[in-house]
């Protein structure tokens, strides 16, 4: 075969894609229980929606959205990310109008056309949860206690949540204006001096010690925060405290897009290395009437499901990720003649709750033995003539290795009683 994924399409494969299921599970289950409800938005928008929303001045925008003419000459991207898309649908349907917040939680492929390397992807996949609707703090605190539960639940441990205001449209351009008058006078070099005047607050963000060490004074956001900015940040904390959250105050802490404001989060795991965020948010006032809409105030953050995978596996690491997913009961035909009653009987087990698989294709005893021993079940079921005429199958515990013929109409039963529905 010729053919390879494109460069940094991320992708899972059995076993691991049950710890990718597990993972989204998590975050689903945890969004249910706050009462957000699932939605599945366009996964390509028209890409004006992009420009506007997520800010022309982002590097998403600028260098990373996949976009092109569709057959009909429209303009049209691959989400690059969901809020701007999820908010989109809720104004066209109208949910606004009804009762707010309008809670609601999705998952699936994003794109962004960036390097790749270990935990960045071209394609790669998000759990997002968006309140739109409401100022109220203690929702804000809600979404960051959604995240953390679910993490908790996946059993991850070394997790910093990193916390931050970014100040709304009364403060946000007075602290701007500060920072650059700051930045300005640094020795840094041509690009960096041209981000300075397109989005000051991603220098802040610049990873290279040269650059650090220069803004290691620069000036704050936090320290500009307007009386209801600071008011909001204050109730956020003082909630986070509540809820038995530890939180770590990050002034420095922006974010890659532009519609952020007041509350801004990252969650960053200690074992991923460079890539260590693996899920951040925020508030972002201002998105609905930059896309057209109504004054809308909404909170949400966005998961990056790959990252959540490694991590798991970085603190799992030896431990088996997926045992839950594996196969409890093999079925075994011997003989063509078995072939269809072995299949009946793997459906009616699958039916009784239990996860079942059989031997297809002709292998041979000895082959079909050897795949039930590698498919890690508890049980091979072997059905022959022998079996069939006298109304029984052969159960073998593969573990064991002992055998024994149960009643073919008693075996459901049997192997329930024995492995549950686990
Ligand atoms: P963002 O939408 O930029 O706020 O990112 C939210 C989360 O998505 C991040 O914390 C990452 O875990 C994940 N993420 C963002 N970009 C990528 C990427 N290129 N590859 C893999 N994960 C990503």
């Amino acid at each position: 075969m010729n053919f390879q994924a494109p460069k940094g399409v991320s992708e899972y494969l059995p076993p691991r894609g049950a710890l990718f299921d597990e993972v989204r599970e998590a975050f689903a289950e945890s969004a249910r229980r706050a009462c957000y409800g699932r939605v599945e938005t366009a996964v390509f928008e028209e890409t004006s929606l992009f420009v506007r929303g997520v800010g022309e001045s982002s590097d998403v925008v600028r260098k990373e959205m996949y976009s092109f003419n569709d057959r009909g000459g429209r303009e049209i991207t691959l989400r690059p990310e969901f809020t701007a898309g999820v908010l989109r649908a809720v104004l066209e349907h109208n949910l606004h109008r009804g009762a707010l917040p309008v809670k609601v939680f999705t998952s699936g492929p994003a794109f962004r056309y960036e390097r790749p390397q270990a935990g960045r992807y071209r394609q790669f996949y998000q759990f997002d949860l968006e309140a739109i609707g409401t100022e109220d703090p203690a929702v804000d605190a809600e979404t960051i206690a959604v995240a953390w539960d679910a993490y908790a639940a996946l059993g991850l441990s070394r997790l910093t949540l990193l916390l931050n205001s970014l100040g709304d449209k009364q403060c946000r351009p007075v602290y701007r204006e500060a920072l650059q008058k700051f930045l300005r006078a640094l020795d840094l070099d041509a690009d960096t001096r041209e981000r300075i005047e397109i989005n000051p607050l991603r220098v802040l963000d610049d990873k290279r010690p040269e650059v650090r060490e220069q803004t290691r004074n620069a000036p704050v956001m936090t320290d500009y925060l307007c009386a209801d900015c600071k008011a909001h940040h204050d109730a956020v904390r003082g909630l986070l405290g509540g809820l038995g959250i530890p939180f770590t105050d990050a002034p420095r802490l922006v974010r890659g897009l532009d519609y952020y404001t007041r509350t801004t989060y990252e969650f960053d795991h200690a074992l991923l290395g460079a890539q260590s965020g693996i899920g951040g948010g925020g508030r972002y006032d201002g998105l609905s009437e930059e896309i057209g809409g109504p004054p809308l105030p909404g909170i949400g953050f966005a998961v990056g499901l790959d990252r959540t995978v490694l991590a798991i596996e970085a603190e799992r690491a030896g431990a088996d990720t997926a045992a839950a997913a594996g196969c409890q009961v093999y079925g075994v035909s011997l003989g063509d003649d078995a072939h269809a009653d072995v299949l009946t009987l793997i459906t009616a087990l699958r039916r009784a709750g239990l996860r079942a698989d059989m031997a297809f294709g002709t292998r041979g005893l000895k082959g079909a033995m050897k795949a039930a021993d590698r498919s890690g079940a508890d049980f091979a079921v072997l059905i022959g003539a022998d079996e069939r005429s006298n109304g029984i199958v052969r159960l073998k515990d593969l573990k064991t290795g002992d055998q024994q013929d149960v009643a073919a109409a008693a075996v459901t039963g049997w192997l329930l009683e024995r492995l549950g529905t686990k």
